[in-house]
């Protein structure tokens, strides 16, 4: 750790105990900084620890695209559908609908960026990985995205999955023989799909959030266990106010997940962060390494992963308020999903619903605040902030810092949006 820098003196906040404020404070803390992390929780218990595990190298198209806007009032009037919008969630709904259509403008920009970020996650991952001993929670062996029927390989042999290979995505097509050779524990509910060769994932995401605290704290970092209900920006730096005292930084990072639109606002910043609820299950199975690497069902947006040494089915796209109750329908449609993907013979363990970051484009906010540098913004990762984590939070750093970053941050500062 290089302790010689000239900010070393300088104290920096970052709110949120996720895995992006996690890596964010892990790279600030690697660059010398004195970093304090704020959250109501314990590390990884927001969005990040419902995930799905997966290290998705491959994901790096928008789903903001023309081609999607035919598609979403038939997937919005269907019950069994991955996609709902709460009604009581309309009116925030809103501006990002707006921002969403004239995103369809700039999908390729958006996939570019996309791209972009992606090309440096792996060895920014390593990074931290090797930095807190958390090799051991990653494993290797690639992924499988499956459809139900031949009709729907075929059309993404020309569509979607051709234009990955041609972002260059390494993955190959796999018939059905292939996939029951892959994972002979699944029912044959798919046709066949793609393998993903180089994808990784992590067997436990609350104990990957868990590692990265432990080593940062052994580090010198703090955390403090607060709910933060107010950030102003001050002559010198920033305060943050928590349920019981107030707290001055030279700089703040807010990491905050979907929750990160109730401070910007404070702020004088609006951006159009919304709520898009995900759900999971946990399976329990005679044997529950039966399954070796994560599967997607692409038809029902659903992944089913090895975790915690058993199984995890989640998904769900439910735009609502972060904080309203679980929609039992959205469970309900996951067990059957299960049975179709494993068979009837299956217990189901737990339960959990948790709230994505979700921006407009699909593509993070990751920047300084407009009217003030010394607050930066590092959210909105909806589907894929897992993947993206190591590589927003040396970004992030490399803001702060100010010197050249590893990627053209231009494309998700938050200016885009205002
Ligand atoms: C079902 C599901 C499956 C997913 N699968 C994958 C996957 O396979 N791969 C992938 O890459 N991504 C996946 N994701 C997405 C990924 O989990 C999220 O993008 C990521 O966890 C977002 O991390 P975060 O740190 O921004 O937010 P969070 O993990 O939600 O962290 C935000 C933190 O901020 C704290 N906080 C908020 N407001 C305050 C406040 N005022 N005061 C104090 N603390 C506050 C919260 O307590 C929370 O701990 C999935 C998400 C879901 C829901």
């Amino acid at each position: 750790m290089s302790k010689d820098n000239d900010f070393a003196h300088e104290n920096i906040a970052v709110i949120g105990a996720g895995i992006i404020g996690l890596s964010s404070a892990l790279w600030l803390q690697k660059a010398g900084y004195k970093v304090t992390i704020i959250d109501r929780q314990s590390p990884g218990e927001g969005a990040s620890f419902g995930n799905a595990g997966v290290m998705a190298n491959f994901s790096c198209l928008p789903f903001t695209r023309f081609k999607m806007l035919p598609k979403i009032p038939k997937l919005l009037a269907n019950a069994s559908s991955p996609l709902s919008i709460s009604k009581h969630y309309i009116p925030e709904m809103l501006p990002y609908g707006w921002h969403y259509m004239k995103s369809c403008f700039r999908y390729k920009h958006s996939r570019q960026a996309l791209t972009n970020l992606q090309s440096k996650a792996f060895e920014s991952d390593q990074v931290l990985l090797n930095m807190t001993s958390g090799q051991s929670l990653i494993h290797k062996g690639g992924c499988l995205a499956l459809f139900a029927s031949q009709e729907s390989i075929e059309k993404a042999k020309t569509g979607d999955m051709l234009e990955r290979q041609n972002l260059g995505v390494n993955l190959s097509f796999v018939d059905h023989h292939q996939v029951k050779e892959l994972e002979p524990a699944l029912q044959p509910f798919y046709a066949g799909g793609v393998y993903y060769p180089d994808t990784r994932f992590t067997v436990s995401p609350i104990q990957l959030s868990r590692c990265y605290a432990k080593y940062f704290v052994e580090n010198g970092g703090k955390i403090i266990k607060d709910q933060v209900n107010r950030v102003k920006c001050e002559n010198n730096g920033v305060s943050v106010q928590t349920t019981t005292e107030t707290h001055y930084f030279d700089r703040l990072v807010i990491a905050a997940g979907s929750a990160s639109k109730k401070l910007i606002d404070q702020l004088g910043c609006k951006l159009p962060l919304v709520s898009e609820r995900g759900y999971h299950i946990m399976i329990r199975s005679d044997n529950p390494t039966c399954l070796t690497r994560p599967v997607a069902w692409l038809d029902k947006s659903v992944f089913l992963s090895p975790i915690e040494e058993s199984m995890r089915l989640a998904g769900m796209a439910e735009f609502a308020h972060i904080d309203a109750p679980a929609t039992k329908l959205r469970i309900d449609n996951l067990k059957a999903q299960a049975k179709e993907m494993l068979g009837d013979d299956i217990e189901y363990s737990s339960e959990w619903f948790g709230s994505r970051p979700a921006t407009p484009d699909t593509i993070p906010i990751i920047g300084h605040l407009p009217s003030n540098d010394k607050v930066t913004l590092a959210f909105g990762h909806g589907h894929i902030g897992l993947t993206l984590s190591a590589v927003t939070g040396r970004l992030v750093s490399e803001l702060v810092q100010g010197v050249t970053a590893c990627v053209d941050p231009t494309p998700f500062s938050p200016k885009r949006f205002l």
